[in-house]
């Protein structure tokens, strides 16, 4: 199946009760490992490129891999996205590279600067057939260049149900994505955190069907936590977001979770754990192969959390729906 958007998916994933995982990618074992658990669990996905990504491995060897999983596993639909994007020019770009969504982070602006930054992207991708992401409200924590609000600041930060309303309108764009109380990163919370359902709710009850997404919710797995401080690293406790409250969220208006510190945790304490198990082992294929069948595992799991496993077929797209520009 050719690339798509996440319209399809959003309409299913709504109606359905469930929600689709997009995951970061950063190399080819990353994007392996979540592309293998998609396709055992036949799951609809979004795989995403964050700035931080693009400055690592390179535009070209991101689209690339990414490329060669959509030939690889033909049974899944798959949207390649920008997370957080910082400004027109940026959202431009990965349009014209290609990308079948993109995401306009315009969350630090005041209200009226974000609508119209948030606007000029829309009109631009649409006329591809590009759909957009954008956000209202500030998360807290911290992912790569992002940087939001101290733990106990997010409370005063949620998304205004009438503002989004509003900001939706104004902007046309295709998906929203909403502060209500998750955080960025590994180290998000003391204890578990009290998500802002209400917010779901009023905006859900305002906006009929206008899917939402939730950012920063890792759970950041005590498992992965475990092994990597076992194996000689030192993660400070810390909580993330819990399995149950990401499965209410997907059950409500929430259409798209991110995930990127469980994949990083996944991937480090299957290294450590070669490294510390095998102090002979110096072929990377042989800590970076355990470490592509842990995120394997690991996104089965959160696949079954969010309810899209067994939902790619009802997600796909007939080919006269995808968008036609690359
Ligand atoms: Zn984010």
């Amino acid at each position: 199946m050719p690339l798509v958007t996440t319209k399809k998916m959003f309409a299913m994933a709504y109606q359905n009760g469930y929600a689709i995982g997009a995951f970061n990618v950063n190399n080819m074992e990353i994007t392996q490992g979540i592309a293998a658990a998609a396709a055992e669990e036949e799951a609809p996905l979004i795989l995403q490129v964050s700035r931080g990504a693009r400055k690592y491995a390179g535009l070209r060897f991101l689209r690339a891999i990414i490329d060669a999983t959509v030939a690889a596993v033909p049974s899944v639909p798959i949207c390649m996205h920008l997370d957080h994007g910082d400004t027109f020019e940026t959202c431009k770009q990965y349009v014209d590279e290609g990308f079948t969504s993109v995401m306009i982070d315009g969350s630090h602006y005041p209200f009226e600067e974000n609508i119209a930054l948030t606007r000029q992207v829309v009109e631009y991708a649409h006329a591809y057939g590009v759909v957009v992401e954008g956000e209202l409200g500030q998360l807290g924590g911290i992912e790569e260049d992002v940087i939001g609000v101290g733990a106990e600041e997010l409370s005063k930060h949620l998304t205004d149900p009438d503002q989004a309303v509003e900001f939706v309108e104004r902007t046309g764009l295709d998906s929203l994505a909403i502060a209500i109380g998750t955080s960025h990163g590994a180290y998000k919370f003391k204890t578990a955190p009290k998500l802002a359902f209400d917010v779901i709710e009023q905006v859900a009850r305002k906006l009929p069907g206008f899917p939402l997404v939730m950012h920063g919710s890792s759970t950041v797995p005590r498992e992965y936590r475990d092994l990597i401080n076992k194996y000689g690293g030192q993660m400070p406790d810390a909580t993330g977001v819990p399995e149950e409250a990401i499965s209410t969220a997907a059950k409500m208006a929430v259409c798209k979770v991110n995930f990127d510190t469980d994949l990083r945790m996944a991937m480090t304490a299957a290294i450590r754990q070669v490294f510390a198990e095998k102090p002979t082992e110096f072929d990377p294929r042989n800590y970076l192969g355990p470490a592509r069948d842990t995120i394997k595992t690991m996104v089965k799991g959160r696949l079954h959390v969010l309810g899209c496993a067994g939902k790619a077929a009802e997600c796909s797209e007939h080919p006269s729906m995808v968008t036609a520009h690359s």
